[in-house]
């Protein structure tokens, strides 16, 4: 009997070295693992809510890119994501303002979003046109070809809250028809913009899926301003307004009820009420577009295509947009919203001949946005190019 028991001790000895040595092993996987992620300060792509990032060489994000503008460069290069894009499929795009030359045609992408049966979305705008009211914005997306595809304007019926934690929000605000799609695709036209440098993935989503509170929210430190003798007493912002801060006499706004909720400046069809442009530093901007990019991309499907083409200096938000200032580079297609707006910009670059062209062009860089946009974990600036 001791002798069995004299035997049995060296074998648990051994077992726990094992066991020890397992432990180690593990150990120092995990620190070479945390060392290697170049994300290890923000949220790593392996890990990130939008599930789906292709991580390829080092973790950098997969970008697709063709020089082939036409539906069958587009169908090349969107066609490693089509299968992502299930159930019901929302388009997001930029109808172009009345007048607008440069927005992308939707003639290009007609097979695509008929073969998906996918949705049209936008939402209206803060500043005066027929973008602002749903059905004359419904009836220039028609005018500008988007009539082969229903059109949904996701604010139409008022918007939803989603709880966010954030430097700026502690909620963001998008049209209630949103949690309608099971799936989006971005389509953007990636050109310069007055506030952001740029316009592409995330101003199309942070700018162009927000609901009217949100876009006044990015865009303003302050409440609206004022300008009685703009008024035509026609009522519409005493309406809409949610906390009666309102007078019509003398048009005021009470700014110890007023929310600054931007419903009133939406709806006054003369610009007696405006919002306070320019308040808002550019940094400051940039964050609280990308805030809202992230919070309404977390946890949904999302595929980006980013059109280099037509570049102008100005957003299709503006009706008489200045010429293109470089010559077509071509199509974009990630399912990373940060590797994608940062290709755009580096091919840009290329293309002009300088480090930053929007701050050469437009007097804001925007880059600060994809720093930024890193920071949060709203995607990976670190991609790969292919070339299709
Ligand atoms: S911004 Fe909103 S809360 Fe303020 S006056 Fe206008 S509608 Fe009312
Ligand atoms: S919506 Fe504009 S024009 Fe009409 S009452 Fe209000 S401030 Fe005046």
């Amino acid at each position: 009997m001791e002798a069995i028991m004299k035997q049995k001790q060296p074998m648990k000895g051994k077992l726990f070295a094992a066991i020890l040595v397992l432990q180690l092993a593990a150990l120092i996987f995990l620190i070479y693992t945390f060392i290697n992620c170049p994300n290890r300060n923000r949220q790593c792509p392996i890990k990130k809510a939008n599930a789906g990032v292709e991580i390829v060489d080092n973790n950098k994000a997969t970008v697709y890119f063709t020089d082939d503008i036409s539906p069958a460069g587009l169908q090349k290069v969107l066609e490693p994501f089509l299968s992502r894009l299930e159930g019901n499929v929302g388009v997001k795009v930029h109808f172009g303002d009345d007048g607008n030359k440069y927005y992308v045609k939707p003639d290009i992408y007609k097979d695509i979003i008929l073969n998906l049966k996918g949705t049209f979305i936008e939402t209206n705008v803060l500043y005066r046109g027929r973008r602002r009211v749903t059905e004359t914005h419904i009836q220039l997306a028609k005018e500008h070809g988007f009539g082969y595809a229903p059109i949904d304007i996701i604010d139409a019926e008022g918007e939803t809250v989603i709880p966010y934690k954030g430097k700026h929000f502690d909620k963001v605000y998008t049209g209630s028809h949103l949690d309608r799609y099971n799936s989006l695709l971005v389509i953007s036209h990636f050109k310069g913009h007055g506030n952001a440098g740029f316009g592409g993935a995330i101003k199309n989503v942070g700018m162009g899926l927000a609901a009217i509170p949100g876009k006044m929210a990015m865009h303003a430190d302050s409440n609206p301003l004022t300008n009685p003798a703009r008024c035509i007493k026609c009522g519409k912002c005493t309406t809409v307004c949610p906390v009666d801060a309102i007078t019509l006499n003398q048009l005021v706004i009470d700014q110890t009820k007023c929310i600054a909720c931007g419903k009133c400046v939406g709806v006054c069809p003369t610009g007696a009420l405006r919002i306070p442009w320019g308040k808002t530093g550019e940094n400051g901007f940039l964050e609280r577009l990308t805030d809202y990019a992230k919070a309404i991309t977390t946890g949904r499907k999302m595929i980006y295509v980013n059109f280099l083409t037509d570049i102008s200096q100005d957003c299709d938000c503006m009706s008489s947009a200045r010429k293109p200032f470089i010559k077509d580079i071509g199509i974009l297609v990630s399912d990373d919203i940060l590797a994608i707006d940062t290709a755009s910009c580096d091919l840009v670059n290329k293309a002009y001949g300088k480090a930053d062209t929007f701050l050469h062009v437009c007097d804001v860089s925007g880059r600060y946005a994809l720093d930024y946009g890193q920071q949060i974990g709203l995607g990976n600036k670190y991609y790969k190019l292919i070339t299709k």
